[in-house]
């Protein structure tokens, strides 16, 4: 099914985009120019993260510059300038050395979306501490599991947190030495744990952040974790060159942008686009501590006068699923550019974007172990809807074949376009992960001549343009034909009715496996059987019957991680009866009341 191109009109830009044509610029890129865009520590003492986003712009009139602003749930709202921010930071980092954390050591950050983990993110880099950050969401059991694989050696985290999740996992966590606890003024602290707000006020203002390597580790993050053990994600500093690149590429972020990234920094794109890339390019970036609610979301867009969003599908189908006339009544007028990442972007989302908000979204591609953007639809480039977009400056990606056996692995990278494989990305660039923690074998695991294998699968049109199909995991297996759920998806949410569609394989005794879908319905539709065999017919239409879904269920929700990924692996699990994991990594799977 053909969706037509979204043709950018040159005319149209109200602020000029960095990167008009990407083929010049892609031919002219290298990395060094995206490292001379930062500055350095002082006396070519290294590269540190936190100096990129903090320190270099709390000088001269730069110090006011609203850094975060941020947004409580009770309406409260507060402004931290870069000034503001470089102190805070400052002494978070000089505590770090008071308690003799040392380099390298993990601080694991337990909150909400609150000042306080900002500070204490950007304060343990500048300590050249390790940041771990977690899901304030997440249950003991996945705390526990991720604070013991990274030997936590710092947490910080609420006094409700504390108790609620981690208090009666101290024994269990023999590395975990201080608990720093961010709003000890309400009461008598946790026994074990300590006041942060007493520890910052009793130290200098004044800290100078140590010779850091840029190949020193910055940050582990835990990926999705959704099937057994979660892998830790090693970055390391140098990978703000590609935060920074990236985001003034893809996100075309422009020094006086008001900037919303919906991500919590618990998953990849809050750390990387919801904290060091606006903070590395001094733009003001919003910080909202609710969870998603199609009011106040919308009200963010229009009170903070927000310009460039980043944002998920799930977000951008959640306000699919509200009347159009409460988008349409407001005034966006202050937005240029909308981008999501995390999950297939359907097509009926990104032509809604244009309808309704009058802009369409830019989808791109990237993963925990790609540290940031490496595929993106550009501000300034035409849109295949449906479509990743193309390799960033500085990004080969290719479409490869494994081939021999385990003994004598190969591979095969394929030139013809249209052909489906797994995307590949030629490695070294500079937020590359560095390793697992912990397991070097896994790590090597992932590359074979000089690429890094993604286990995404993918085609590559004539014109460059990549095409997701599906984790390699979900793929379905049906009479000789490789079905990716995203083609499948992305028919059904084209029907009028249909908001979300999650798609898997489940055994045929002919077929091998045939194709079942689960839909969500717009609100007022019912799912009557007359629907169901119009979604059936629309589906075959547009696909073939050897891949449209035998099978339709609506449900009421698809389930989904933390960050807004539809679990096909879930559905399927519950489809065949088979054990379904841990689930306290879900949306809703355990205390949400909890998060802050
Ligand atoms: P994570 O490491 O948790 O951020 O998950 C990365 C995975 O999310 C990728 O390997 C893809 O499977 C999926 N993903 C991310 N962005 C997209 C996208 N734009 N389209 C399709 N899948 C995506």
């Amino acid at each position: 099914m053909a969706w037509p191109t979204i043709v950018k009109d040159p005319s149209g830009f109200r602020v000029p985009p960095n990167v008009r044509d990407l083929e010049l610029a892609r031919g002219s890129f290298d990395w060094a120019q995206a490292r001379a865009h930062l500055d350095g520590l002082p006396d070519g003492r290294g590269l540190n993260i936190a100096h990129e986003a903090v320190d270099r712009h709390a000088v001269g009139p730069g110090a006011a510059h609203t850094a975060i602003r941020w947004l409580a749930k009770d309406g409260a709202r507060r402004e931290v300038t870069y000034g503001e921010l470089k102190e805070r930071t400052d002494r978070f980092a000089a505590v770090l050395a008071a308690l003799g954390v040392e380099a390298g050591q993990r601080v694991f950050l337990l909150l909400g979306r609150v000042p306080s983990l900002y500070v204490a993110a950007l304060g343990a880099l500048k300590h050249r501490a390790v940041v771990c950050p977690l899901f304030s969401a997440f249950g003991p059991e996945p705390i526990h599991q991720r604070l013991e694989l990274g030997e936590g050696r710092v947490l910080v985290t609420s006094r409700r947190l504390y108790e609620r999740k981690v208090a009666g996992l101290r024994d269990r966590l023999p590395a975990l030495e201080h608990v720093l606890i961010v709003d000890a003024d309400a009461g008598d602290l946790p026994p074990g744990t300590l006041d942060l707000e007493a520890l910052l006020a009793g130290v200098s203002p004044h800290y100078e952040i140590p010779p850091t390597d840029p190949e020193d580790p910055a940050l582990v993050h835990f990926t999705s974790g959704t099937t057994g053990q979660p892998k830790g994600a090693v970055h390391v500093h140098e990978a703000v060159v590609a935060h920074t690149a990236t985001a003034r590429f893809a996100l075309d972020l422009h020094p006086d942008d008001v900037y919303w990234c919906t991500a919590d920094p618990g998953w990849v794109t809050g750390t990387s686009y919801g904290l060091v890339a606006p903070l590395a390019l001094g733009v003001t970036m919003v910080v909202d501590q609710a969870e998603y609610d199609t009011q106040r979301w919308l009200d963010i867009l229009e009170q903070e006068r927000v310009s460039v969003w980043y944002t998920a599908p799930t977000a951008i189908r959640m306000l699919m699923r509200a009347d159009d006339e409460v988008v349409a009544g407001r005034d966006l007028s202050a937005l240029r550019f909308v981008a999501s990442v995390g999950e297939p972007l359907n097509p009926a989302a990104v032509l809604w974007g244009s309808e309704v908000l009058g802009l369409p979204i830019h989808d791109n591609w990237w993963q925990t172990e790609t540290g940031a953007i490496m595929v993106a639809n550009l501000a300034a480039g035409d849109i295949r809807p449906g479509s990743m977009g193309r390799p960033l400056p500085g990004i080969e990606v290719g479409i490869v074949h494994r081939t021999g056996d385990d003994e004598h692995p190969g591979l095969e990278v394929v030139d013809a376009p249209d052909v489906e494989g797994e995307l590949a990305v030629r490695a070294g660039w500079p937020s590359m992960f560095r390793t697992y923690l912990h397991q070097p074998e896994r790590y090597a695991q992932c590359f074979r001549d000089g690429w890094y294998l993604t286990g995404d699968l993918a085609r590559r049109d004539a014109e460059g343009y990549l095409w997701f199909l599906g984790r390699s995991d979900d793929v379905i297996k049906s009479a000789g034909h490789l079905i990716g759920p995203t083609e499948v998806e992305a028919t059904l949410t084209a029907h009028d009715a249909v908001v979300e569609a999650g798609v898997i394989g489940i055994p045929d005794p002919v077929a091998g496996e045939v194709v079942k879908a689960f839909v969500t319905l717009y609100p007022g539709i019912e799912p009557t059987e007359a629907l169901l065999r119009e979604l059936h017919g629309f589906a075959r239409k547009r696909l073939g019957p050897a891949v449209a879904p035998r099978q339709i269920v609506v449900s009421d929700a698809l389930p989904k991680t933390r960050s807004g990924k539809i679990l096909r692996r879930l559905l399927k699990a519950r489809e065949l009866g088979l054990p379904e994991g841990d689930l306290s990594t879900l949306e809703g799977g355990s205390d949400p009341e909890a998060s802050s």
